[in-house]
Order: structure tokens, then C-alpha cells, then sequence
């Protein structure tokens, strides 16, 4: 089972990532949490990214591409979770070119969708507790306009291609991963 999260800021990726991984016993990458950790221990690549990082906007393409494709040319096991990537139409298609490479492909889009008023309340809330440079007001503004922008077409792209689950990141928590857990147990019948 290979499945992407995709939904905007605050949709909750990173939290129903840790249920996911744990519970179906998957691994997973995070892109944010590299660049993050790239930024903090300053190195090249951190220097780089946090210049767009404290903006809210994508860093350049080529660093996360490098870092998923490394992760997923290591993996031994077929089952995995990609958080936070793609994230635009040209990641989307450097990564059908990486896992065509290795006759791999996607089995799943779990697509969290959730009403930007309750983003925003979300990630304030989140600044006052976990800190991150990019949770402020401004910040969190401009990377949701670049989800709609630059992320909100992959919702299209892989709709197109039959992979995409819509669930509703609206409710709590442990009722969003009710839902994709159900929807998993139901796919892993398949795969
Ligand atoms: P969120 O989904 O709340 O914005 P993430 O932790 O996934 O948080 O990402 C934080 C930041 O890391 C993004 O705003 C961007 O600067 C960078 N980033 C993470 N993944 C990618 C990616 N695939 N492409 C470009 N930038 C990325």
C-alpha cells in the first residue's frame, strides 16, 4: 500500500500520518519535517530553504524531490506514506517518474479537506504551542493561497487518474482517522 496525504496547512497531514504508520505499520516521510530539520542544523540545503520557508512559500522543488526520491529508492518494504509531497504538478510528475523507474506507483490519494476559516483558527493555535517560524498570521496566509495556487490542482490531477479519497478534516481528530481507516482496511483487501 502506497498511499499520499494531501490537504491544505493545518489539514491535520502530519498528525493522521503518525496514526496511519503506526497503526498499518507503514513507514513515512515528511518534507516539512526534513526542511525543517535541514534549518535547523544549518546546513547548505537548510540555509537555502529557510529563506522560503519563513515566507510560507515552496521551497525550490529539486530539494524535496531529492529527499523523496533518496527515501523511496532506500525502501526495502512496498507499503510507505509520503506527508507533505507532491506538493505541485511538477513534483506530481518527477515522482511518477521516480516510481515508474522502479515499477512502483500509487495506490491512494487520501485527500483532507478542511474550511479555511478553521486552517487558520488551527494553525494560530498551533503557533502558540509548537513555535514553528512559519505559524503567524501573515505566513499562514500566504501558504494557503499557495496551496490553492500551486497544491489545489494535484486534487484534479489525481481525481483524474482514480486514486483520490475525499474525507472531511473538519471533525475531530480521532474521527478523521475513523474515516481513513476504514477507507484503508477496506483498500488493504485489495493490495
Ligand atoms: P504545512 O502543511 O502546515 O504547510 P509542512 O510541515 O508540510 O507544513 O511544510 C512546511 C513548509 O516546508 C512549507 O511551507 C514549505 O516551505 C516546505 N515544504 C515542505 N514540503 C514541501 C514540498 N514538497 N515542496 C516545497 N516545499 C515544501
Amino acid at each position: 500500500m502506497r498511499i499520499i496525504l494531501l490537504g491544505p496547512p493545518g489539514a491535520g497531514k502530519g498528525t493522521q500520518a503518525g496514526y496511519i504508520s503506526k497503526n498499518f505499520n507503514i513507514k513515512k516521510i515528511s518534507t516539512g519535517n526534513l526542511v525543517r530539520s535541514h534549518i535547523k542544523e544549518n546546513t547548505e540545503l537548510g540555509k537555502i530553504a529557510n529563506e522560503y520557508y519563513i515566507k510560507g512559500d515552496l521551497v525550490p522543488d529539486k530539494i524535496p524531490t531529492n529527499m523523496v526520491k533518496e527515501w523511496i529508492l532506500n525502501q526495502t518494504d512496498s507499503k510507505w506514506l509520503l506527508d507533505g509531497f507532491p506538493r505541485n504538478i511538477n513534483q506530481a510528475e518527477s515522482l511518477n517518474n521516480i516510481l515508474s523507474s522502479v515499477n512502483s506507483n500509487i495506490n491512494t490519494v487520501l485527500f483532507i479537506n478542511v474550511d479555511t476559516k478553521l486552517l487558520i483558527e488551527r494553525l494560530l493555535n498551533r503557533q502558540s504551542i509548537e513555535n514553528r517560524s512559519d505559524d503567524n498570521l501573515e505566513t499562514i496566509k500566504n501558504r494557503i493561497s499557495i496551496y490553492e495556487k500551486e497544491t489545489s490542482p494535484l486534487i484534479g490531477f489525481y481525481n483524474d487518474k482514480k486514486l483520490l479519497y475525499k474525507i472531511n478534516g473538519n471533525k475531530p481528530i480521532k474521527s478523521v482517522y475513523q474515516e481513513i481507516e476504514n477507507y484503508l482496511k477496506k483498500k488493504c483487501r485489495i493490495y
